[in-house]
């Protein structure tokens, strides 16, 4: 491993830069990417912004992972928090633990994920961000999507 790469590894762990080699501004088709932003507390969930940014890594020939399709079906219990809704009800299907399983398992299954707007003020997306750096996966910036391309 050359300097280059570990100084990078050790700055992508430390989550001072994004987990990206410099110059590798585009994703292998076929890619799986996971979605990450707020959902509580979000009109309808945010589903506008998670379809929206699902649809362009799609144009790019990946393979995007939306925790709004994944199935949060379980055995035994609800674990965890209450979801706060918009309208200042509980979600009443599935609890934070519920969520979090199955969408980090979701994300884990993915090289890279794409970090909606407002991803910070969301407890679950943060938790995401960390799992995404620690782990490896390539991150992408909402605001970055512009310049990452499908690649052959
Ligand atoms: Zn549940």
């Amino acid at each position: 491993m050359d300097a280059d790469r570990r100084n990078y590894l050790e700055n992508s762990v430390m989550g001072t830069v994004p987990n990206r080699l410099p110059g590798s501004h585009y994703l292998a088709k076929g890619t799986r990417v996971y979605i990450a932003g707020p959902i509580a507390r979000k009109p309808n969930g945010n589903r506008q912004a998670f379809g929206l940014f699902a649809d362009a890594a799609r144009e790019r020939g990946w393979e995007p992972v939306n925790p709004h399709e994944v199935d949060h079906g379980h055995s035994g219990e609800c674990t965890g928090a209450e979801v706060p809704r918009m309208d200042g009800d509980f979600d009443s299907i599935h609890k934070y633990g519920c969520y979090m399983r199955a969408d980090i398992k979701a994300m884990l299954t993915c090289e890279a994920a794409i970090f909606l707007p407002g991803w910070p003020t969301s407890a679950g997306a943060s938790v995401e961000r960390q799992v995404a750096q620690i782990c490896g996966l390539t991150i992408i910036e909402h605001y970055e999507m512009h310049e990452v391309e499908g690649g052959a």
